[in-house]
């Protein structure tokens, strides 16, 4: 009767790949949150910083809607629908862009 030890055997196997699969579990958890700290970081970088030149970028009006204006270059960012508030205010021309991005 040797086969006593087997069973624990196994069941230290199982609890090892248990074990094993909680560390995994948390490892990923914590590679994740530390993505979110990255992206949270690369956010704080970019805020409102020009997409091309890095200069921070000023906040003005233009035909009643808030973009973001760069002094060196004199790039402009539109938040989401900023583009197509203008268009619908502009029409023709810029309609007429927007039309090109749709298809
Ligand atoms: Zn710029």
């Amino acid at each position: 009767m040797s086969n006593m030890g087997k069973p624990s055997h196994e069941e230290a196997e199982y609890f090892t790949k248990i074990e094993m699969e909680k560390r995994q579990a948390m490892a990923e958890k914590v590679k994740s949150a530390m993505k979110a700290e990255e992206l949270e970081k690369l956010k704080a970088l970019h805020w409102h910083h020009c997409a091309k030149c890095g200069f921070e970028m000023h906040s003005v009006v233009f035909k009643g809607v808030t973009i973001e204006k760069c002094p060196h270059c004199g790039g402009i960012y539109l938040d989401a629908g900023e583009l197509e508030q203008l268009a619908g205010k502009e029409g023709g021309f810029v309609s007429a862009v927007l039309s090109i991005f749709k298809t």
